[in-house]
């Protein structure tokens, strides 16, 4: 499989460390708000891939931390505590917000049908982890304390900027965002690793430490919670691309001055989600959600389908014309895929052709848009109907649109016994009727009850259907 590197900038063969096990780390969400649908794209395109390894035949290991404390509203350690800020703005305690955001998130991943990583772990419950490797950064001599705070100190590296040029925009949140300079850092780039002292002091969850009372910072919760779950070697990290720098970048010289060695392998970053105001943020409020979409009559797997339309590393803009547009394409879909009868006997051959087609698309660098022109192209194919459902089954491991639906989801399709059995029990009665044998007429009416039929009677004649 090929994928994008943002580490080297390039396509790269995708190799694991070991051939057992794909590690993967997440960083999870900030849960201090609904998280909005360009998040989710972010986790939509990272499910694909964690299913696609899957499907590949790797075993994957995918972690992700929970952010509940020490993201600030700015990049560059100044600001307020998102957590902090959210639990204000609803007269909540943090760990309530935390509690209720969180479960947010799965139900609407859920909706999404984004599979929960195996480990989900809140930055709150690993403090002795981020304690130990604090310390071990001060030992080693990459870390200093200064004003109470412990800053990593980004001059012991020979190359802090591994992502190299990067978006102009994206490389310079941190040092735009500082509009107070914290006097401390003995480099620009250098970073909180754990504050004891800050110009807020309302922060409500402090622990104890060798550095005083205090919180973690941002960057030390996913490089403490990737090597708790990962261990020291990890194959993928994933993330929005506005986390590839300041978040990732420090999280790489975090991780590899801890361990020693090189780290994390393939760095795989999703493109943004905007709208007609730019980039969707939490912060600049006004954000659409999965539940708004749900409110104005969107099956959540529409946008599913309208992230798989593009590819991850293009920025994608969202419109409901566009989201329209996708509505439709889904629903007919279905309805395609819902009238193929499962006659035959499943051609294996014809089947690997078909999925082939689809390994192509995504092994090069997840083009989930090719994946669903290779979906289009088994409804066409000329194969039985039982390859077809085989194969579409087997896409819809990665794709996860649940493009089988079970039977009685869609209209209860009467086969041609049935409905002549039917028709003939509605003439029986029509002629009972008219012969005026209400016993008769009233038992057949129901049979038909039974069978789930509901018979109409109109000026145009007796029609019948199937009960909803
Ligand atoms: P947060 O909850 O802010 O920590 O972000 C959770 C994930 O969403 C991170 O991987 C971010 O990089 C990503 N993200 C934030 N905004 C967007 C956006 N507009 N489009 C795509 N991904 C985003
Ligand atoms: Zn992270």
């Amino acid at each position: 499989m090929q994928l994008y590197n943002s580490l080297g900038q390039t396509r790269q063969e995708f190799v694991p460390y070991s051939d057992k096990i794909v590690n993967m780390y997440t960083c999870g969400p900030t849960v201090y708000h609904y998280a909005h649908i360009g998040n989710l794209r972010t986790y939509i395109m990272e499910d694909v891939l964690e299913k696609y390894l899957r499907f590949s035949g790797y075993n994957v290991n995918r972690v992700m931390n929970i952010t509940d404390v020490g993201h600030l509203s700015s990049d560059a350690d100044t600001g307020e505590d998102k957590m902090l800020a959210g639990a204000k703005r609803e007269h909540k305690g943090v760990l309530e917000i935390a509690r209720f955001y969180t479960d947010a998130f799965f139900s609407d991943c859920a909706k999404l049908n984004i599979k929960r990583p195996d480990v989900v772990e809140p930055a709150t419950n690993c403090i002795d982890e981020f304690i130990h490797m604090i310390s071990v950064l001060l030992e080693k001599g990459y870390a200093y304390v200064a004003g109470g705070n412990v800053y990593f100190d980004t001059s012991k590296l020979d190359n802090y900027y591994v992502f190299g040029n990067m978006n102009e925009d994206d490389l310079a949140v941190g040092v735009r965002d500082s509009v107070e300079e914290d006097v401390n850092k003995r480099n620009k780039t250098d970073f909180v690793l754990w504050f004891t002292k800050s110009k807020f002091e309302d922060q409500e969850l402090k622990w104890e430490s060798p550095w005083g009372l205090g919180y973690p910072g941002w960057h030390i919760e996913c490089s403490s919670i990737s090597y708790k779950h990962n261990g020291e070697y990890l194959d993928i990290h994933c993330g929005g691309i506005d986390n590839a720098f300041p978040h990732h970048t420090n999280e790489i010289a975090q991780s590899e001055s801890f361990i020693g060695h090189k780290w994390c392998k393939y760095w795989f970053h999703v493109l943004h989600l905007n709208d007609a105001r730019g980039k969707m943020s939490k912060s600049k409020g006004g954000f659409l959600t999965v539940s708004l979409l749900e409110s104005k009559g969107y099956d959540p797997l529409v946008y599913r389908m309208f992230c798989l339309q593009s590819h991850y590393r293009k920025p994608l803009t969202f419109t409901y014309e566009s989201l329209d547009n996708t509505a439709k394409a889904y629903e007919k879909l279905i309805s395609r895929i819902a009238g193929i009868t499962p006659d035959g006997e499943t051609d294996m051959a014809k089947a690997e052709e078909l999925i082939g087609k689809f390994k192509e698309a995504l092994d090069n660098d997840l083009n989930t848009a090719l994946g669903l022109t290779a979906l289009y192209d088994v409804l066409k194919a000329d194969v039985n109907g039982a390859t077809k459902l085989y194969v579409i089954g087997e896409l819809d491991r990665v794709l996860s649109l649940n493009l089988i639906r079970e039977k009685q989801e869609s209209e209860p399709q009467a086969d041609d016994n049935l409905t002549a059995e039917i028709e003939a029990l509605i003439q029986k009665r029509t002629e009972a009727r008219a012969a005026k044998d209400w016993a008769t007429a009233d038992a057949i009416r129901d049979k038909l009850k039974e069978m789930n039929v509901t018979v109409k009677d109109s000026k145009d004649g007796i029609t019948w259907e199937f009960n909803k």
